[in-house]
């Protein structure tokens, strides 16, 4: 990855201006980081009350680094203005990278990632944060399918210090070379890994959660796997928990991705109490319901 990084500097090609598609809890979170990181991004959305929702979390985010003396007054603007809220192509025409990050759907993603495709500049490089779509099936209907690749961050994106940054079949060293740099340059550590289902993160926790959830249906109470895998193991907290952060519709999603990709090894599970609370509309901390209950 520091070979890489190094390559895009050598390139002459640092990022100067981001573009972020989607205002969502990931497309938000990114273009704020983009932003306090000092690469200004274009967040475009299609609903106005989502630009006004993806602003007021940056605003909260930057509140509280002021409230800690981490931040300037002063600097609190400036941060904001470097996120330039849009529901317009045109103002993302001048970015050098794109962040794709509309809602988890191929049919959608296909279509504005075409539709970006057509409006940035030649040398731009497009990039989607989809979790669980092939970046190769993904780059069928780009025009420069070599100038595509995934960049998965994690959720909270100011926190969460990895980004995957996932090659697809046609992926060229220098589109690699330049989202790693992109990633560096806004204060998150790229790895490059390869497009399979789960790509390295997923492909790790799943199975983990899977062994979870075995356990719960042997009759172990959740409760006390979370607490021995956090309080006792040390783990900053139990499966149980993770999963209502990730989102039970979420984890659910990924589960039948996983299976679907690795049959052998990730086998779905009869009532699995995931898709048990799935199926009861109990979503995790997003509707205040999943494993635990919330407020
Ligand atoms: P979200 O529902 O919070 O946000 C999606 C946003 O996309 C909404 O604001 C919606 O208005 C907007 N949108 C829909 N169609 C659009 C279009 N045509 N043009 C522009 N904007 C459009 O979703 P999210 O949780 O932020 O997820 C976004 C992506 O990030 C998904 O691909 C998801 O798989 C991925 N992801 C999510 C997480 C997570 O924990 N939430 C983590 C990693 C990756």
């Amino acid at each position: 990855v520091k070979g890489l990084a190094k390559k895009a500097a050598k390139a002459g090609t640092p990022v100067k201006q981001a573009a972020v598609l989607g205002a969502g809890i990931m497309g938000g979170g990114i273009a704020y980081q983009s932003a306090s990181k000092g690469v200004p991004a274009v967040m475009k959305d299609i609903a106005q009350p989502a630009l006004e929702l993806g602003l007021n979390e940056a605003a909260k985010l930057l509140g509280k680094q002021v409230e800690r003396g981490r931040l300037k007054p002063a600097a609190m603007a400036g941060v904001l203005n470097n996120i330039v809220p849009t529901l317009d192509y045109p103002a993302v025409a001048h970015a050098d990278v794109v962040v794709e990050a509309v809602v988890e759907n191929p049919k959608v993603k296909g279509m504005v990632l075409a539709e970006t495709e057509a409006v940035i500049g030649e040398d731009a490089v497009l990039t989607s944060n989809t979790s669980t779509i092939s970046i190769t099936s993904l780059a069928e209907n780009l025009k420069r399918p070599e100038q595509f690749c995934g960049m998965h961050f994690f959720n909270p994106v100011h926190r969460m210090p990895l980004v995957e940054v996932i090659r697809g079949e046609k992926t060229s060293d220098e589109t690699v070379a330049k989202v790693v740099a992109y990633a560096a340059r806004i204060g998150k550590t790229p790895i490059v890994v390869n497009d399979c289902p789960g790509f390295f993160v997923n492909r790790v926790l799943f199975p983990y959660l899977a062994g979870f959830s075995l356990m719960v249906k042997e009759g172990i109470d959740f409760q006390l796997i979370d607490k021995v895998m956090s309080k006792q193991f040390g783990w900053p907290m139990g499966p149980a928990y993770l999963l209502d952060v990730v989102g039970i519709d979420t984890a659910h999603h990924c589960i039948d991705v996983m299976a679907e990709g690795f049959p052998e090894r990730m086998a779905k599970l009869d009532n699995d109490p995931v898709d048990l609370l799935y199926k009861a509309d109990r979503y995790g901390q997003k509707n205040a319901k999943g494993f635990f209950q919330y407020a």
